[in-house]
């Protein structure tokens, strides 16, 4: 492996992919990306479990310079995913950049030599002059610490290593959590198991899901004519855009809509739900937003079954043949699925060790001065780092509006550096600190905190309980931002 590459790119999932594609633009060829799983697509790549799909339409959950015309449906399979993240690395040539199978486990800046010191789990180091980390933000799963949770005598499924050839019908089963994945697990698991026990600590909001398969000749009106699947995407952008805007960002001047989305889904699980105990213990008690909330037509109408029965009492233990719960009740179980979702603050912020100009380490300086990065990307001391999951880089709610943001935002300073003969980009302390300073006063105005968000136990908060993951601001104005920031935020040498 060449050790002084221009650039490594740690992730080859979406995100990945994209900084390649955006380095590539502007003449940048010389790249290592690395990536620890044996494949490529990140998220789609190592998700595989029954009925995985995306759940933003496939018209906006896409890259916009390249539709997928042959979406099967508005919201494609996962496996689907996969293979539009193959499609995009061949057609673009960056799938001969990854080396699979190798982790990264550390960053130094080097100042003598003016570039990173990156080393790798199979003992080898790279020295990129930049360094751009693709390493999304739900991507170390969670493992409860829940007391008995190793004296489990039947088997342990996390829902980021499912075999696809795992069968478990006939089997008793419980699952923990009720986020976006068990929502579209728990369905599935219920066509087969003998029973189904779901473990709920914090009830999600959950809205009908507008799907359908897309029509073979409407899949042939996009190959033909690209102008009509832009437009369809013009069409999902703007929904989400919308909930999102008005919904989440400016809670305190709209919270009648939010009231109405909140309103949609209690009316939607009232009607779904037979049993009045388990249709009240599904219910939020948080504001609508405050933790991300999902769609499925079948995820309510699961609880009907005879074979489904829910748990909201939580746990006390769990034994070698199943789960005591806080009120006493043992449940017998084969089968434990664990829907917990992922490390978010403790692993990914950021995912490995950095440690950038004047020994400043990113990890303990985010945790000491708040969580901070211009443009969701750049923090000051780590010349030549994009760090692409950084605090406030997610954008709306389809991730490729974060990813292409980004893409612009590599292209335009790394491309000004060019221009300008120099080897080394830095974003100002200045910088950083107004766009810390106008994202904070926006905060003010969403549900994080206009809203009732106290039981929501929502990922989208740190443990200092600020809400610094999302970016507050439409995804209009990110865009905006990425094409017109000044280019004197950063400092070249
Ligand atoms: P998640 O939203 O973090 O949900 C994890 C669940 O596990 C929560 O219900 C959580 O309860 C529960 N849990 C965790 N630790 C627990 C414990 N010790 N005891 C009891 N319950 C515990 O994770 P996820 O469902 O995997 O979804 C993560 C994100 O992935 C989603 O928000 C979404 O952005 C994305 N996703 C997207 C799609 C898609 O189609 N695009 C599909 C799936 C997921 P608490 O809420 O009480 O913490």
């Amino acid at each position: 492996m060449e050790n002084f590459p221009e650039a490594v790119i740690i992730g080859a999932g979406f995100g990945g992919i994209g900084a390649a594609i955006a380095l590539r633009r502007i003449g940048i060829d010389d790249i290592v990306i690395v990536e620890r799983e044996d494949d490529l697509g990140g998220t789609w790549h190592v998700n595989r479990y029954p009925g995985l799909a995306v759940d933003i339409p496939s018209t906006t959950y896409s890259y916009s310079f390249e539709p997928n015309p042959n979406w099967s449906r508005l919201f494609a399979p996962g496996a689907e995913l996969k293979r539009y993240a193959e499609h995009v690395a061949d057609k673009y040539d960056v799938r001969r950049l990854m080396r699979f199978g190798v982790s990264a486990e550390s960053a130094q800046w080097d100042e003598e030599q003016q570039r990173w010191r990156l080393t790798l789990d199979d003992g080898q180091t790279l020295n990129p002059r930049i360094l751009i980390a693709a390493t999304g933000y739900l991507s170390q799963p969670h493992t409860p610490d829940i007391p008995g949770i190793t004296d489990f005598a039947g088997q342990i499924v996390h829902t980021t290593a499912w075999d696809p050839d795992l069968d478990l019908s006939g089997r008793k089963i419980a699952i923990i959590g009720t986020g976006a994945t068990a929502v579209q697990l728990i369905p599935e698991l219920a066509k087969t198991a003998d029973e189904l026990t779901v473990f709920q600590r914090t009830p999600i909001y959950v809205t009908p899901k507008v799907d359908f398969a897309i029509p073979a000749p409407v899949r042939s009106v996009f190959n033909r004519i690209p102008l009509a699947q832009k437009g369809a995407r013009t069409v999902t952008d703007l929904v989400y855009e919308v909930i999102m805007v008005v919904g989440v960002l400016h809670f305190r001047q709209l919270n009648p809509v939010n009231r109405i989305a909140a309103g949609a889904a209690h009316l939607f699980r009232r009607l779904s739900v037979r049993d009045p105990k388990v249709r009240d213990a599904l219910k939020p008690d948080y504001d609508f937003g405050c933790k991300r909330p999902t769609f499925s037509n079948e995820y309510y109408r699961a609880f009907n079954k005879p074979n489904v029965s829910l748990q909201a009492g939580g746990i006390e233990q769990i034994t070698a043949d199943g789960i005591r719960t806080l009120d006493g009740q043992q449940v017998d179980i084969d089968t434990l699925v664990l829907a917990t979702g992922f490390d978010l603050w403790d692993a990914n912020f950021p995912a490995i060790e950095v440690i950038g100009r004047g020994s400043r380490n990113l990890g303990k300086w985010w945790r000491d001065n708040r969580f901070q990065a211009y443009q969701g990307i750049s923090v000051p001391e780590f010349p030549n780092l994009f760090n692409l999951a950084g605090p406030y880089s997610y954008s709306g709610l389809s991730y490729f509006t974060t990813i292409e943001c980004e893409m612009i935002h590599l292209q335009r300073v790394l491309g000004e550096a060019q221009r300008r003969g120099k080897q080394t980009v830095e974003v100002s302390e200045e910088a950083n600190a107004d766009f810390l300073a106008r994202m904070t006063s926006h905060l003010d105005d969403t549900v994080f905190y206009a809203g009732d968000c106290a039981s929501a136990r929502s990922y989208y908060f740190n443990h200092a309980g600020e809400a610094t993951l999302l970016r507050p601001t439409s995804t209009a104005n990110a865009f905006r931002e990425a094409k017109t920031f000044p280019l004197s935020a950063y400092n070249y040498s």
